[in-house]
């Protein structure tokens, strides 16, 4: 991979210049830079300093070889992201994982959105209430983002509505490759702000309508192939989160008969670490299964959804 010194995660123009003025021309040797000869050299902070070369330090690793006790420690820096239901988090292990692709599939209405829409608020809240303290990028593909919702999800949370949906960034994907195209811009915004948590409600929607017949399905998996590898990338680079959303064929699908099977096939569930299947329960109820963790054994949750958010 030919990244640059502007891919490192807080690293824009500017930084970017003062560093390779600095002799800093090339990733790796950022990586193995002292912070605090960095900050001396390029006049920056030291805290800006150690995550430049944290962010840089990432980037060196994505698509190479590592060792054990590398991806231990990369893992240590995993961060955990409250859903609102303590049964959900329980159940996925203590909340959403940064470094990961989490999947929530089910039919329509079994609340996917809404579950999207409380990650986002959620992510923009202090460590110690669950969240990530930091800023969310959405890409919308059904145009189902909702500010009216966040509100009133920011109000029950009493956090300031305004200042949260300032922090939730939201680009309207018009099609599949246009939605390829806005995990480089996520990417982009990134090196901006701290963005820890990175949505796709749908993931699929836009290549199973683009997509139709057999003749397309290579196609189809091919892009979407490279789509959840870039969303890795991001996770991996910016020790972020990934949430997707998944329809699941309400007829049978010509190639996964099973009206409960997610669309994309082994592409999207070999690449998303954690599956989740949403059901609608009784009154009002959700059920969320995990399927095929690494990790954590196969079980149950229920939620509620509310006016106030996701609940138990
Ligand atoms: P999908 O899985 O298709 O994305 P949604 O997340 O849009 O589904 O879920 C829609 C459901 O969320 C609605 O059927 C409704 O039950 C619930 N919902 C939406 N808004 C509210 C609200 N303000 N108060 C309570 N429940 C709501
Ligand atoms: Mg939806």
């Amino acid at each position: 991979m030919n990244k640059t010194i502007e891919d490192i995660p807080g690293v824009g123009p500017a930084i970017a210049e003062k560093l390779s003025e600095a002799g800093y021309t090339d990733i790796l040797d950022i990586a193995i830079a002292s912070p605090m000869d960095l900050a001396d050299k390029c006049d920056i902070g030291a805290k800006k300093a150690a995550d430049i070369i944290e962010g840089a330090k990432l980037c060196t690793e994505v698509g190479g070889f590592e060792t054990g006790s590398g991806i231990l420690e990369k893992r240590r820096q995993i961060t955990k992201l409250t859903t609102g239901s303590k049964e959900l988090d329980k159940l996925i292990g203590g909340g959403i994982e940064s470094q990961s692709i989490t999947e929530f599939f089910g039919e329509f209405g079994s609340s996917k959105t809404q579950l999207c829409f409380q990650l986002a608020v959620n992510a923009t809240l202090p460590e110690e209430r669950g969240g990530l303290n930091s800023d969310v990028a959405i890409i919308d593909s059904e145009n189902t983002f909702r500010p009216e919702r966040v509100i009133q999800m920011a109000n029950y949370l009493q956090v300031d509505p305004e200042e949260t949906l300032n922090k939730i960034h939201v680009a309207r994907a018009y099609n599949s490759s246009h939605q390829v195209l806005l995990v480089d811009k996520a990417g982009d915004l990134a090196k901006e702000l701290k963005i820890k948590l990175l949505i796709v409600d749908s993931l699929t929607s836009h290549f199973r309508a683009e997509y139709v017949g057999r003749g397309a399905l290579a196609g189809r998996q091919q892009i979407l192939n490279k789509h959840m590898h870039d969303l890795l990338n991001f996770a991996t680079i910016n020790n972020a989160a990934i949430v997707v959303t998944n329809q699941v064929a309400a007829k049978p699908d010509m190639f996964f008969g099973d009206p409960t099977r997610p669309i994309g096939g082994h592409i999207v569930g070999h690449t998303a670490t954690f599956r989740i299947y949403l059901r609608k329960g009784k009154a009002g109820k959700r059920v969320a299964r995990l399927i095929d963790s690494p990790n954590l054994p196969e079980g149950e949750a229920v939620f509620s959804v509310t006016e106030d958010g996701i609940k138990d």
